[in-house]
């Protein structure tokens, strides 16, 4: 039975059962009317029952009480534990402040929180206001005042409390300020927790929040399915884009186009294998733009270690490339002339002398100074003297072919670098060209200046296989070349000066021979080997020189080659040589054909054709009688193209002859479709006949080869009876050579007109 009654219904109730038991009691004892002994019995009796009976309700309400008690404060106790337990867990600290005793229990958590135990911090308000920072004590003291004061119920503070290691802790702390019945504070109660981590976490998430609105890198940051999901206003200022623009969108939006899939797969496959990959990209502005940038990526796992974003860092290195590729220029480059300065040519000469041994190719270097320019900056001043060298370069970088490398060396120093310059002779003429180019006045201020140059040059690899060795070469000649009168070019090696010098001396004379009238045609007969009847006659040009006598071809072909004036000169000799001989046929002479030499550059030229028909035309020959003679290795050269020139000329009813054959390399093939009438066996395999069994074999294989093909075959430089004898024999058709005849005046060989 559970007695749950208040002490005063107990009391009551005992009162009640006690003047009850009396009443009752007594009137039973008088109304036994019994007397004497028995009624003290009777009266002891009754009083021992009472006591009995209240005996055992004391003992009982008292048991039931305790019982209570202790059921109730094992409750309390249990709830205290839970209530400890719940705080830990909560990593919350709890503090009660009795406001009257002026004692605050500070709870083991929030001890612990500080590095004491209960005991060490012990009980007082005091000890709470020593440990607070210095800073924030006057704060935190006053709103607890004003708590008190204004008696506000709820109670939040954040202060630092000093921890026992002299570190200070960030504390969070709510409570409730408990009033007494009267309404006066009575305690002041809550808990407190440690957010110094927190406040850690929050003060690096604003740095880094801070930083990545205020950084100049771009930053980008996507999910894992590579969607973006954060820009920072870098990145807009860097690309264009709003954030709204990018976001949800992939960055292949900035793809430039300028890289493969293979540079995307390394990049997506480094930051699988390493999770970070940075390097140079180039991307695409939201104006179209493709600019260059070094970004670095990363990807970012979860706590699980799964892939969860990317991070991508940039900055535009743009302006960055055009500042290097300007140091670059300005490191390389003349800043005058902005032509490439000691520096790059050396590299360039550097690369080209690699190249050279490597491809078997040969180069040339020109270093040239200019004559007196001392004397212009003295006279004209400073000024002019750069104005003047940088139109130099200009205008020698206007005649030079892009290829080759012009450099101002310091000074009115030049240099030029050809990497490609097969002989001497080209470099004899790049160095003429320079002379000429510059030797053209030089108009500053309205005013012409004139100005010369001398040039060294040293070839490559003969004259040295270093930058070094070529330019000290080349320096060398340079002082050659100004002690030898300077307005000159002299090569490193002695022997090629001279040869140079005089090819060039020879090309400007031979320009004049040309208007000079200087020019002869010597015709050399041509013998039918049968009844050595002579046929025929071959045109050969000689140069009368004013101080050099009668010049051969074979010294002033080449060089009219290399310069263009052998059209010039082939025009001249078919002109005269049609002329020649229809003022033969027109003497009644019964040559059959004149054969006038065709240039293989000419040949190469599409107009041959009507420059043949035009002089026909002119000098009204019959076609028949001009033979057209082309060698042989300047049709083997491109066989294609020579087989259309000739149909057209075979076309005009013009005969073709091949010269020299047996020296170049013919294709049977192609031979048999040339439509050609003649093959003139060259020279050099009928000097050794008839003896020399090999010159014998060839002459012989020519022969067969050209009755074989329907073709007349023409032995040349016939020297001697045997070998017309023995070319006979072997089937030869015609002969021509010096035992016929030389070449001479058109008068000579009239006069002389003889049959062997
Ligand atoms: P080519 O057309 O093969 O001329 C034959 C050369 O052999 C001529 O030399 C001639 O004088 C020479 N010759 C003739 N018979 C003998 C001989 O018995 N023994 C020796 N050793 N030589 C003999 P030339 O006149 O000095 O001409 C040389 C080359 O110059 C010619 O070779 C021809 O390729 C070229 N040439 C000559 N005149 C002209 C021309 O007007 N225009 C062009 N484009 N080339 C020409
Ligand atoms: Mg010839
Ligand atoms: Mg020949």
């Amino acid at each position: 039975m559970k007695l749950q009654r208040s002490p005063l219904q107990l009391t009551l109730f005992y009162l009640l059962f006690a003047a009850l038991w009396i009443l009752l009691s007594d009137s039973l004892l008088i109304w036994l009317g019994l007397d004497g002994p028995l009624q003290v019995a009777l009266e002891i009796l009754k009083g021992l029952v009472f006591v009995t009976i209240t005996a055992a309700l004391l003992y009982f309400s008292l048991n039931q009480y305790q019982h209570e008690q202790r059921r109730v404060q094992l409750h309390l106790q249990r709830n205290e534990e839970r209530l400890a337990q719940a705080m830990d867990a909560a990593q919350e600290g709890m503090w009660d402040w009795d406001l009257k005793s002026a004692r605050v229990f500070f709870s083991h958590r929030y001890c612990d929180m500080l590095g004491y135990t209960p005991e060490e911090f012990g009980d007082s308000q005091q000890v709470w206001r020593d440990h607070l920072h210095p800073d924030d004590r006057d704060l935190a003291i006053q709103r607890l005042e004003a708590l008190l004061g204004e008696r506000q119920p709820y109670y939040e503070n954040i202060f630092r409390l000093r921890h026992r290691d002299g570190s200070y802790r960030w504390l969070h702390s709510r409570g409730q300020l408990l009033l007494d019945e009267e309404g006066r504070p009575s305690r002041f109660i809550g808990t407190s927790s440690d957010i110094t981590q927190r406040r850690a976490d929050e003060d690096s998430l604003r740095q880094a929040a801070a930083v990545f609105d205020s950084t100049q890198e771009g930053v980008l940051v996507t999910d894992n399915t590579r969607r973006i999901v954060h820009v920072n206003p870098a990145f807009s200022r860097i690309t264009g884009f709003s954030a709204e623009e990018v976001l949800g969108k992939e960055p292949n939006l900035f793809k430039s186009g300028r890289h493969d899939t293979a540079f995307y797969q390394t990049l997506w496959h480094a930051l699988d294998q390493r999770g970070s990959w940075s390097g140079e990209i180039w991307n695409r502005r939201k104006s179209g733009e493709v600019f260059p940038m070094w970004q670095c990526i990363r990807s970012i796992h979860d706590e699980r270690g799964k892939l969860s974003h990317y991070v991508a860092v940039f900055s535009d290195i743009s302006a960055l490339k055009r500042s290097q590729r300007e140091l670059d220029f300005l490191a390389h480059h003349d800043p005058l002339t902005t032509l490439p300065n000691r520096l790059l040519f050396s590299e360039r000469i550097e690369q080209a002398l690699q190249r050279a041994g490597r491809d078997k190719l040969r180069g040339a270097l020109l270093l040239f100074d200019l004559d007196h320019f001392k004397i212009v900056n003295e006279s004209l001043g400073h000024n002019i003297g750069d104005q003047l060298l940088k139109m130099i370069g200009e205008r020698l970088a206007q005649c030079l072919a892009p290829q080759l490398t012009l450099a101002r060396l310091g000074g009115d120093e030049f240099g030029l670098l050809s990497d490609d310059c097969a002989s001497a002779e080209q470099a004899s003429l790049l160095a003429q060209l320079l002379l000429d180019e510059l030797a053209l006045p030089f108009m500053i201020d309205g005013q012409p200046l004139f100005i010369s140059a001398s040039i060294g040059i040293s070839l490559f690899p003969e004259d040295g296989d270093s930058v070094e060795q070529l330019m000290r070469n080349a320096d060398s000649a340079l002082f050659r070349a100004k002690s030898s009168g300077r307005q000159t070019f002299a090569f490193y090696s002695q022997d090629m000066t001279a040869i140079a010098q005089q090819r060039v001396r020879l090309e400007s004379e031979l320009r004049q021979a040309l208007e000079m009238d200087q020019l002869r045609v010597h015709y050399q007969p041509i013998h039918r080997l049968d009844d050595r009847r002579m046929i025929g006659v071959e045109a050969l040009i000689r140069w009368q020189h004013p101080q050099r006598g009668l010049v051969a071809p074979g010294e002033f072909i080449p060089i009219a080659e290399d310069s263009g004036l052998i059209g010039a000169i082939d025009a001249w000799i078919l002109e005269h040589a049609c002329s020649q001989m229809q003022a033969w046929r027109a003497e009644g002479s019964d040559l059959e054909f004149i054969a006038v030499n065709v240039s293989s550059r000419l040949f190469g030229r599409g107009d041959l054709g009507l420059r043949v028909e035009q002089v026909l035309r002119e000098t009204g020959l019959d076609p028949a009688c001009l033979e057209l003679e082309v060698t042989e290795s300047a049709v083997m050269d491109d066989p294609e193209h020579a087989q259309v020139i000739l149909t057209q000329l075979r076309e005009l009813g013009v005969r073709l002859a091949i010269d020299d054959f047996g020296t170049g390399y013919s294709s049977l093939a192609r031979l048999k479709r040339l439509p050609v009438h003649k093959l003139k066996l060259d020279q050099s395999f009928v000097q050794g006949l008839p003896d020399d069994h090999e010159d014998a074999a060839i002459a012989r294989a020519v022969i067969t080869l050209g009755q074989s093909l329907g073709l007349r075959v023409l032995a040349e430089g016939i020297e001697e009876e045997s070998q017309a004898i023995f070319l006979r024999g072997l089937g030869c058709n015609l002969g021509q050579g010096y035992w016929f005849g030389r070449p001479q005046p058109a008068e000579q060989l009239m006069s002389s007109r003889s049959t062997v």
